[in-house]
């Protein structure tokens, strides 16, 4: 069963009374599977009102309420895992072994938050003159407004909420109405983890709409937003007009270099589940793979054996490897790459177009010799698509992995100390993961440079856009 969808306002959840509505489809059979309310602009009203009024106790409470808040969410996470997932999978399409896998991380998130909130220190600065007191306080910024993507609805919206309502902040968040359930789930879930009404309230609408009523509002003192550069420079602008703070975590086009010295198989068992993982609908997902001209033909050929062999299908199916595309319009926009890359000369290996039938798929596609300025080498494709290209020197490697104006995720496989170091240092990307897949912990900060985005969520980085600095001095 589909859970009912609603809007999350003042602790209350609503729905219906007139309010417009749109359609939920289920990308697997292209099926309506649920109505989704919009908020009309009194809710959006109400929903500011409620987190402003909240706040004034919120900003208050101590650390140790708001941490057990988070591990009550953590714990109810865990136990309902499975229908969560099955939801997600039914309105977002991913296999339900990542569904719930992505429940299951994201327990671990409320849990690390949970610990974090309760050490968010400030200093005592040693005065120059006897009987001066000098204080550095971490206060909460106030009122947040997020705005999370469909790709990972679970997650993208509970590391804002954790890092704003564990910093003592309020917040009206906007979810993905493409995959809505997992937002609806996590209100539930911060409902009956005691959460006090107005602390965190779920809208939806049309995108725009919602962003330029919450950031306009005085009441928001911070805006996050998880998704395209396009779109995240325009929210980030609207923001600095009005000098509120902004957390942005953008696309990326993660380059993984691959040298001579690499173990090849290995590589080649870690890139292709994570290629294909959620249909490369991932903003760290490996898309540009430089590989060394040593390496070049074993791992081509390691890659398109793994590609073929993806078992594409329903996400609910059990042998389902990659589900469809979250949207109809994402195949089109998929397709167009690879047209453009052979159109440039580039050589298909595996895939290559969607799959016949109902729902989104897409066959997972190995494109190699692709030229430099060809669309999959200069913009984020955003689905399962691989460009593999060779390469000589590592100075060659990095200076095209780094001519992009994007900086997320990037990888590389060597076996020498000296390339990894080289590699670490010369990348131009705000996390770089050598010789494994080990980003996007909750312990360890996420985030980019360049066009990708401002700030970190996780890590002991994630409460900084949601704090004010403060410094008091005091002569006794
Ligand atoms: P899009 O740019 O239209 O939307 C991306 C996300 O932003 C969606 O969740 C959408 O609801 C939201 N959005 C769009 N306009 C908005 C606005 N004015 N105010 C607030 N939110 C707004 O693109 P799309 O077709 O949904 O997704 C495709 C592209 O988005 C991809 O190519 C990828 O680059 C990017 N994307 C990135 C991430 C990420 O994790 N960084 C997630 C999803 C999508």
């Amino acid at each position: 069963m589909y859970p009912t969808l609603s809007l999350y306002i003042d602790g209350q959840f609503l729905s219906g009374q007139g309010r417009r509505e749109q359609d939920v489809f289920n990308p697997a059979t292209g099926q309506v599977i649920a109505r989704l309310p919009h908020a009309s602009s009194d809710d959006l009203n109400a929903a500011l009102a409620a987190a402003e009024r909240a706040f004034q106790s919120w900003k208050k409470s101590s650390p140790m309420a708001r941490s057990k808040v988070l591990r009550k969410v953590a714990d109810l996470a865990r136990e309902r895992a499975a229908d969560i997932g099955r939801a997600m999978t039914q309105d977002q399409g991913k296999p339900l072994a990542e569904s719930i896998g992505e429940v299951m991380a994201c327990a671990d998130h409320a849990d690390w938050h949970a610990e974090e909130c309760r050490r968010i220190y400030g200093r005592v600065i040693p005065a120059r003159q006897e009987g001066v007191r000098q204080l550095v306080l971490r206060e909460p910024v106030g009122v947040c407004a997020a705005f999370t993507p469909w790709n990972f609805p679970f997650n993208q919206a509970i590391r804002k909420i954790s890092a704003a309502i564990g910093a003592g902040c309020t917040m009206v968040l906007k979810g993905p109405e493409d995959a809505p359930s997992a937002v609806v789930a996590l209100a539930q879930l911060f409902h009956d983890a005691g959460l006090p009404a107005g602390v965190l309230n779920i809208v939806w609408g049309v995108p725009a709409e919602v962003s330029e009523h919450l950031i306009a509002s005085p009441v928001v003192r911070k805006i996050s937003f998880t998704g395209s550069v396009a779109v995240g420079k325009q929210l980030a602008a609207k923001a600095a007009l009005l000098m509120k703070r902004s957390t942005m975590e953008l696309g990326g086009h993660a380059p993984v270099i691959v040298c001579d010295d690499a173990d090849i198989d290995a590589a080649v068992a870690m890139l292709v589940p994570f290629k294909f993982r959620n249909a490369g609908q991932v903003c760290i997902s490996p898309t540009r793979f430089y590989v060394q001209e040593g390496a070049y033909e074993r791992f081509v050929a390691g890659f398109v054996a793994g590609a073929r062999a993806v078992k594409v299908g329903d996400g609910l199916a059990a042998d389902t490897k990659m589900g469809p595309l979250a949207q109809a319009r994402r195949v089109g926009a998929v397709a167009s790459f690879i047209d453009d890359a052979q159109s440039r000369g580039a050589t298909l290996l595996a895939g290559g177009a969607p799959i016949p039938g109902v729902g989104n798929f897409f066959a997972p596609t190995v494109l190699a010799d692709l030229s430099e300025d060809s669309r999959l080498m200069t913009e984020e494709p955003f689905g399962p698509v691989a460009g593999i290209v060779r390469f000589k020197s590592l100075d060659e490697a990095l200076r095209r992995a780094n001519s992009l104006p994007f900086g997320l995720a990037s990888y590389a496989f060597t076996g020498s100390s000296r390339n990894a170091q080289a590699i670490s240092s010369g990348l131009e990307a705000g996390m770089v993961s050598i010789n494994h897949i080990g980003l996007a912990l909750s312990e360890t900060p996420f985030g980019g440079i360049k066009d990708s985005g401002i700030g970190s969520e996780g890590g002991l980085e994630t409460f900084d856009g949601y704090l004010n600095t403060k410094f008091v001095t005091q002569l006794n």
